[in-house]
């Protein structure tokens, strides 16, 4: 059941939901993914990542829209004819069986026959590494061992589609790690087609191809890990993957190179790139990664230079922290490894931060992100 490469496996097309026949939960969602990819849903809770799955398993009506599986609609499509594995956080293994028998069920209500559920079973207990464990009941195994079998339950009939529902949420941060290695490796190994729901963004960067990240019932933005992280499309992106210095700053002015300039509400004028912004915005969010900020002295060069006060300096081990002020606007964050290049300041010293513009995004100004403004 190897499966990789071409376009348009599965999509959704303008996809809508409304459970109350007044508001929106899904607003209107499109997704194109390609067999064999793993792609995530990431967004914070409420933003209607369940619902989109519960739709694609047939557990939720479409309000409005298309889903298609290999071009085919499945909109009308009963749920248990779709084919789509499944593993939810809580995802009860049936407490009266044993593990072999949980395994074996999937196998039996899809007809296969007696020798056949055995040896796929033997297969699939091995594959999670739990060999010796077919004849204990779940009551007898830890949380990450009845995770695992209810991962193998999920996989055992060979969907080509598999949806999990923040599978992990439930386990302590190792276990976690563990899992996130082991379905990852699964998902090498046979091929499936993943989609995964998380809110948790480092979970999401590890273990997708693809990432979309959902807000309020809309896609922000659809890319691999590298690309939300390195340009994000928006202010919204900017601040929920990974961490973000966002500043207020004032209307932005295009160059003929495409880049926008900026005047921050400190006073300072910088160069960015565009994300999103518009010729006619009043005002934008400049955002630059705290790890991208230099501490440095005016004799260095970079496109962008602000004076700020120093405000502490938090020390974290493998790296520094350092909070700044910027004077009439908000704190900045600078992160630094933890080296030789780490220096110390006295509260209220006055410091450059230096960046390049190819660092950092003029964004649409969103008042729900501009803190200190
Ligand atoms: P997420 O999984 O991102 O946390 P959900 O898809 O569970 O988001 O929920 C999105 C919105 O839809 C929320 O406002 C939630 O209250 C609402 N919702 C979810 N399921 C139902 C349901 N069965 N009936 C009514 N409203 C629902
Ligand atoms: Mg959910």
């Amino acid at each position: 059941m190897k499966q990789t490469g071409e376009a348009g496996f599965l999509q959704f097309t303008n996809v809508k939901k409304t459970y109350d026949q007044k508001t929106l939960v899904v607003k209107s969602f499109n997704l194109d993914v390609k067999r064999g990819e793993f792609v995530t849903l990431l967004g914070p809770s409420g933003s209607g990542k369940t619902t989109v799955l519960m739709m694609l398993a047939g557990f939720e009506n479409v309000t409005s829209g298309s889903i298609t599986i290999d071009g085919r609609s499945i909109t009308k499509t009963a749920p248990y004819k779709r084919n789509i594995g499944m593993v939810f956080q809580n995802y009860a293994l049936f407490p009266h069986m044993t593990v072999a028998e949980n395994l074996a069920y999937p196998l039996k209500v899809r007809g296969m026959a007696k020798e056949q559920v055995q040896k796929r079973v033997g297969e699939y207990l091995k594959l999670i590494e739990l060999d010796q464990f077919g004849n204990r009941h779940p009551g007898q195994l830890s949380g990450g061992q009845r995770q695992r079998v209810a991962l193998a339950r999920a996989l055992i009939f060979e969907p080509t589609l598999v949806l999990m529902d923040e599978p992990l949420g439930a386990l302590d941060k190792k276990l976690r790690e563990q899992m996130q290695f082991e379905i990852t490796r699964l998902h090498k190994q046979l091929g499936f087609t993943v989609i995964y729901v998380t809110h948790d963004q480092v979970e999401a960067l590890t273990m997708s191809s693809r990432i979309a990240v959902f807000n309020q019932g809309v896609v922000q933005q659809y890319a691999s890990p590298e690309q939300l992280y390195e340009r994000p499309a928006n202010a919204f992106v900017a601040s929920f993957i990974g961490e973000n210095n966002l500043m207020p700053a004032q209307a932005p002015v295009f160059q003929d190179d495409g880049k926008v300039q900026s005047t921050l509400d400190c006073g300072a004028t910088v160069m960015a790139q565009n994300s999103d912004c518009s010729a006619d915005d009043a005002r934008c969010i400049v955002s630059v990664r705290p790890e991208k900020l230099v501490i440095t002295t005016q004799s260095q060069h970079f496109d962008n230079q602000v004076e700020a006060r120093f405000i502490a300096r938090h020390y974290v081990g493998d790296f520094i922290r350092y909070y700044f002020a910027l004077p009439g606007a908000n704190n900045v964050t600078v992160k630094t490894l933890n080296d030789t290049r780490a220096p110390e300041f006295t509260e209220g010293q006055s410091a450059i931060l230096g960046w390049n513009a190819s660092d950092c995004f003029a964004c649409k100004y969103d008042t729900t992100l501009a803190r200190g403004d």
